[in-house]
């Protein structure tokens, strides 16, 4: 019972900084996911000639409260604006639509109409941690601008469901499908759903109380149940489309039935942006808990001349990296990057040998590791552990001239076919002007001494 706790290790003369709430350092099986989610995504955007685009991570706040709308959750409380040195009010990006369209507009790609877009990167918002929501989080994007056509709504939406199945987590997450329908269906729509929410504004959230003249939409979108109480019964967008309308849906559906993308209609569905037109769509899962929404987009016909360009219609999708590399995580998909031949040097004098033989087996396209450092005696059972498929040891004998090697290959599991790393091996002794003294190359087993 003596105070010696106190006397215990001194603190530290720095205290670390702590990570901001809501960002996160993202390594091992996570990252590999995530990387997986990018390297699928740059794979399949290739396949339907999407070009890729890089914009910066901030603009002037202009950018998003002109473009996404003033009522909006996104600009009225999830914005990291800032002023900068030299007074002027910018604004980390909180999605990627709005700073495309800029960059559209400043740069002259119309030229490029219709332009096909693809990029993903970091994005920024003021919102509660959770699971699934971050403050920093990334999206793969889609866009494409200048395309007023359905087809162009369709060839996103098929590209979404090709990316999601070739991560192999297309099971359990649905399409829902919805049309907003053109500016007079909307306009129509929403003066109807203000008479209808007006009747039974006191019963409504605040935030819904808020949102009922500026954005009616939105209280559609609501997940508090004093709202949802009243969603289910609120008039539907199908009594106030125009043909125009009705017959740009019927294509978009049609074209999804003739690819084989499964859809199911959400009449509630409306995205929480205001420049959205016709085409709205998620794509949902049930297996995130409350952050079930992986991808999110539509038709954005409004857009670019809120930003004071002409009239251009445009159509796109974003994904959270995050919460599509966590359904990959849980989806078990085997994300250990292939490891074909580690290295083991059992003596100093084999290290230059260890050296060349691994570079030239890299440069052929073997992923290769060298393990030379720690305890002679542990380094093969690392590798081993390090779950390389063959186990490549190098000695020299002490007595043996400097270009003499003693080379033995282990095979890590009996049923893995080893071919490419003995090929590979044999290959740069050849081209190196070893000779073995197995004339027709390497086998897995005995020591085999390679000389010059
Ligand atoms: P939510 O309803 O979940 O807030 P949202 O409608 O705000 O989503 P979008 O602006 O459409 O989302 O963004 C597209 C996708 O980006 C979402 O479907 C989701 O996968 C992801 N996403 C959005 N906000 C976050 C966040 N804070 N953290 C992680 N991922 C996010
Ligand atoms: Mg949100």
């Amino acid at each position: 019972m003596s105070s010696d706790k106190n006397t215990s290790a001194p603190k530290p003369a720095t205290a670390t900084p702590q990570a901001i709430r809501g960002t996160q350092d993202i390594f091992g099986p996570d990252a590999e996911a995530f990387a997986f989610v990018v390297e699928t995504f740059e794979r399949v955007r290739r396949l339907y000639r999407f070009r890729r685009a890089e914009m910066p991570v901030f603009e002037k706040t202009a950018v998003f409260s002109r473009s996404l709308g003033e009522t909006t959750d996104v600009v009225s409380k999830e914005m990291y604006s800032f002023e900068d040195r030299g007074g002027e009010s910018l604004t980390l990006r909180p999605e990627f639509t709005a700073g495309i369209a800029r960059a559209y507009l400043t740069n002259g790609w119309q030229q490029h109409a219709p332009l096909k877009l693809a990029t993903h990167g970091p994005l920024f918002r003021y919102e509660r941690p959770q699971k699934g929501r971050y403050r920093q989080f990334h999206q793969i994007d889609a866009e494409i601008i200048g395309a007023g056509e359905p087809q162009a709504d369709v060839e996103l939406l098929v590209m979404a469901d090709q990316i999601l199945r070739e991560l192999g987590i297309s099971d359990g997450v649905t399409l829902q499908l919805n049309t907003l329908g053109d500016a007079p269906s909307r306009e129509a729509w929403r003066a109807a759903l203000i008479d209808y929410f007006r009747a039974v504004k006191g019963e409504l959230s605040e935030d819904s109380q808020e949102r009922l003249e500026k954005n009616p939409l939105r209280i559609l979108d609501s997940k508090d149940p004093r709202d949802k109480v009243f969603t289910a019964d609120a008039p539907m967008i199908d009594a106030f489309l125009s043909d125009e309308a009705q017959e740009f849906f019927g294509k978009v559906t049609a074209g999804l039935d003739a690819a084989g993308v499964a859809w199911t209609r959400a009449q509630t569905l409306v995205r929480g942006l205001d420049y959205y037109r016709h085409t709205a769509f998620e794509f949902v899962t049930d297996r995130l808990g409350a952050q079930g929404t992986v991808l999110g987009g539509g038709r954005y016909d409004g857009l670019i001349e809120a930003l004071g360009g002409p009239h251009t219609p445009a159509v796109g999708w974003a994904a959270g990296i995050e919460r599509l590399a966590m359904l990959v995580g849980d989806s078990g998909t085997n994300l250990s990057p292939p490891f074909d031949v580690a290295l083991v040097v059992e003596s100093a004098e084999a290290e230059g040998f260890a050296t060349l033989l691994s570079a030239r087996l890299r440069s052929t396209g073997v992923t290769t590791d060298v393990y030379a450092r720690g305890k002679r005696q542990r380094r093969f059972d690392k590798a081993k552990g390090d779950g390389a498929e063959m186990i490549v040891t190098l000695q020299s004998p002490t007595s043996a001239p400097a270009s003499t090697f003693a080379i033995k290959l282990a095979a890590t599991n009996a049923e893995l076919d080893l071919s490419k790393g003995v090929c590979a091996i044999s290959d740069v002794l050849a081209a190196e002007g070893y000779s073995s003294d197995l004339p027709d190359g390497i086998v897995v087993g005995p020591w085999i001494t390679v000389s010059k």
